[in-house]
């Protein structure tokens, strides 16, 4: 029995044959409409929901949104300008779409148990490009962990504002175990005087002792700034430690385990409500997405109730007995498991490495990312449990992906296409809509 409100009050399936659009009834957008005025561009979003849901999506950053987060995400508040904040816009007519962030904004800080939350951020780089701007000056110096470690771009690529404005120092990850080194990071601390240290990482399957992250900023006089774009759904769910009793800022998404639509969000402590909220708009970011603002109050609903809790109880047991099963078919897991919904892991001794196990796993319909190892320079895979768990996969699916896994790294020749079959059959007895 899928576990989402989503899968529970969805209709039929959307297959690959049946392009009717039963997506449609759950939604306020008009797909008949688009598809008698645009049938190209309906062909390729309704071919899109068909391969969403006839392979497995196991990319960790990735989840299904419910139907009623799609409903709102499509609804006409998308049409409403809204530079500023409730009670103090730039247009007439916010009296609604004010009421919308109003709720959201109640419903984050009771989920978190935050003192303030900005809710506008576009997405999860915007709401780190907010923090920064909040609390520090260009040429400022940050500690980060290093890209080449599970980074994220915004913490000090040179590809990103991040790197053209501030001086990134970045700490690693022990090369024997793959766990955050805390000596390290105060050596650097110490040695570097960082105005800000930011904990937070796209491949990190572990829990960061946010206490001991205060601590040593604490010591430097520096921010202390989380980034939990990937963990804010399980601790919402009660799963994972909260860092909004020690960072000065949490910066996060919406659309990961958490499982609302694609966007970012800010919480703080209220000395530094209006700071980070002008930081937001309007110093990087120009109106607000109204329609988007509705579909984050809905999933902060949604994450609220026990259903969503039991969810993510559940996406961390498959997460471990996933790792396990790779493990038990040779690939080795970094950190030797996991304590979230996320899993590194080296094919090395499957005699690939990570670019090409994502490209030979993508043939046979199961669809991930590739990620930094803690050692050298090759490649890893990285995947997570999320969007499974909310289809309602459990522990005997996560223990035949294992094999399929493998399956699909051995195959040769055509050996791949029986793969891909039994893929998507797997994925077929568990619709995401
Ligand atoms: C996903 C992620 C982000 C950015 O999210 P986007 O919405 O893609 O901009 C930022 N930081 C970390 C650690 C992430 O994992």
């Amino acid at each position: 029995m899928p576990v989402s409100s989503a899968a529970t009050t969805a209709p039929s399936a959307i297959s690959a044959t049946s392009t009717s659009t039963s997506i449609a009834a759950a939604s306020a957008a008009d797909f008949d409409a688009l598809r008698r005025q645009d049938p190209e561009l309906a062909e390729v979003i309704l071919g899109e929901t068909a391969r969403q849901s006839d392979s497995l999506q196991l990319i960790a950053a990735e989840n299904f949104t419910s139907p009623a987060v799609l409903a709102a995400l499509g609804s006409p508040l998308a049409n409403k300008y809204a530079e500023g904040y409730p009670g103090a816009r730039h247009h007439s007519g916010c009296e609604l779409v004010d009421a919308a962030e109003r709720i959201a904004v109640d419903r984050a800080t009771a989920l978190f148990g935050a003192e303030h939350a900005n809710v506008q951020p576009h997405s999860g780089s915007s709401a780190v490009l907010a923090a920064y701007a909040a609390l520090l000056r260009p040429g400022d110096t940050v500690l980060a962990m290093g890209l080449a470690f599970g980074g994220h771009l915004t913490h000090g690529s040179p590809a990103n504002f991040s790197g053209r404005w501030f001086s990134f120092v970045p700490y690693g990850v022990d090369a024997e175990t793959g766990l955050l080194d805390y000596d390290q990071i105060r050596r650097l601390a110490r040695e570097n005087r960082p105005k800000a240290i930011v904990c937070g990482s796209t491949s990190y399957p572990r829990h960061p002792d946010y206490a001991a992250f205060r601590e040593i900023a604490d010591e430097v006089g520096a921010y202390l700034i989380a980034d939990a774009a990937h963990p804010m759904g399980l601790i919402a769910g009660g799963v994972a430690p909260s860092p909004v009793p020690y960072a000065d800022v949490v910066c996060a998404t919406t659309h990961k385990v958490l499982r609302g639509p694609r966007g970012g969000m800010v919480l703080c402590g209220s000395h530094l409500a209006e700071r980070i909220d002008r930081a937001v708009f309007p110093f990087t970011q120009g109106g607000a997405q109204m329609h988007t603002i509705a579909a984050k109050a809905v999933a902060f609903g949604e994450a609220s109730t026990p259903a969503y809790a039991s969810y993510t109880h559940l996406v961390v047991a498959n997460a471990r007995v996933l790792a396990d099963a790779l493990a038990a078919e040779d690939f080795a897991i970094t950190t030797g498991g996991t304590d979230t919904h996320l899993i590194t892991a080296d094919p090395a001794p499957l005699g690939v490495d990570g670019r090409t196990a994502r490209g030979r796993l993508s043939a046979a319909g199961l669809v991930l990312d590739t990620c930094a190892l803690p050692y050298g320079d090759g490649r890893g895979i990285r995947l997570g449990t999320a969007a499974l768990t909310t289809q309602g996969m459990g522990q005997a699916e996560m223990a035949r992906i294992a094999v399929l896994f493998s399956a699909a790294l051995r195959a040769e020749g055509d050996e791949i296409r029986r793969v891909r079959e039994e893929v998507r059959e797997l994925a077929r007895r568990f619709p995401p809509y």
